[in-house]
């Protein structure tokens, strides 16, 4: 097993069955020695610095009908609200006063009568402060709705592929939804030249090995700068209310499988994991994640931002956390590095 992890390192690339046999792998030393080498690799590109980036939950209206997801159109138990443009750059403003230098405005997806509204949102954050980065989740749009932002000054693109396997994909979505469209979405975010995001929940309704196996291919085909992968988590009122919740073990050991195929991957150690899990944020980081995201959001809007349930936003989960943020990095002989992050080959 230990031959395999090697191979990965140095080649970045194994067969299906190896990601296979790395996927179901138990001897904890085996396990241990992945993480390890996961996370050497990571302090070779990054040192011990890990990157924030200030998340922005900008809206929690939604045109779609995600069955994992909290926000979808059809939830008529969450009070719907849209952050406006003074909120949004107030939160910036509080953020940028900390030290962020990344924000992500990140939204349910809406329609593209309200392109503009953001494009002009997109254009006030990047006068109001040059000297950050802007990351966009927003969901599926048409190419000219992503050049528009593009050109306002947004950077970066999160849009995770959920799962590259069709059948798989059309469980977890409307049948309106494809993965081909999913795709394409993804390879129009690339070709207008932002860092582009890809990545999957771990452990949804349906998911097998095989099917994480893919995803694995498709990512280092595809070479995204940012891999964002968290444990699915269930929604009281999603149709997915009593599937149970993805292992932070299992989130934690992709982490370390995609930091060995794409060293110089920006990976967070997702909001998911810290909610599972007291040490999930740390243990994302010490399995080669070396971004965190905390949520900038306005206080009174984060419970109806209700992905999942009981979502962490507290703590070191928000900006006002950033102290107690700063210890747990120090603990494992970590810290905050306060600057943009860019990928390395940006
Ligand atoms: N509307 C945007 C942003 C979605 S929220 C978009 O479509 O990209 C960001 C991510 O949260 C999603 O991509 C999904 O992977 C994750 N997510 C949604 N519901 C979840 C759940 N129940 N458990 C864990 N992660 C979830």
């Amino acid at each position: 097993m230990k031959r395999l992890i090697d191979i990965l390192r140095d080649c970045h690339e194994l067969s299906p069955d190896g990601y296979r046999a790395l996927l179901t792998m138990s001897d904890p030393d085996d396990i241990q020695y992945l993480m390890e080498q996961a996370r050497e690799v990571a302090q070779q590109q990054f040192g011990r610095g890990i990157y924030l980036r200030g998340l922005v939950e900008l809206s929690n209206v939604c045109r779609n009908d995600c069955l994992y997801c909290g926000i979808r159109r059809s939830n008529r138990h969450v009070t719907r609200y849209t952050l406006t443009r003074e909120e949004v750059l107030n939160s910036c403003d509080q953020g940028y006063k900390i030290g962020f230098r990344t924000f992500v405005l990140q939204g349910g997806e809406w329609g593209e009568e309200r392109s503009e509204w953001i494009a002009d949102l997109i254009l006030d954050i990047r006068q109001g402060w040059p000297d950050c980065a802007i990351t966009l989740s927003l969901g599926e749009h048409p190419r000219d709705t992503y050049a528009l932002w593009r050109e306002a000054g947004a950077d970066r693109y999160l849009l995770r592929h959920e799962t590259h396997n069709p059948r798989l994909y059309s469980l977890l979505h409307p049948h309106e939804m494809t993965i081909q469209h999913r795709l394409q979405c993804l390879d129009w975010l690339k070709e207008l030249g932002y860092q582009v995001g890809a990545g999957i929940m771990v452990g949804s309704p349906f998911q097998t090995i095989k099917s994480i196996v893919e995803d694995i291919n498709y990512l280092i085909g595809f070479k995204p700068h940012m891999i964002g992968i968290g444990p699915f988590i269930p929604q009281h009122d999603t149709p997915f209310a009593n599937f149970p919740a993805g292992q932070v073990d299992m989130t934690a050991r992709l982490y370390a499988i995609m930091r060995l195929a794409l060293p110089t991957a920006l990976i967070p150690s997702t909001t998911a994991m810290a909610t599972l899990s007291p040490d999930g944020r740390l243990r994302g980081i010490l399995t080669g994640a070396n971004v965190v995201m905390p949520n900038l959001s306005p206080q009174e809007n984060r419970s109806n931002y209700a992905l999942y349930d009981n979502k962490a936003s507290f703590g070191s989960e928000s900006a006002q956390g950033i102290m107690k943020l700063e210890e747990e990095l120090s603990s494992i002989g970590y810290h905050i590095d306060w600057s943009r992050g860019d990928h390395p080959q940006q």
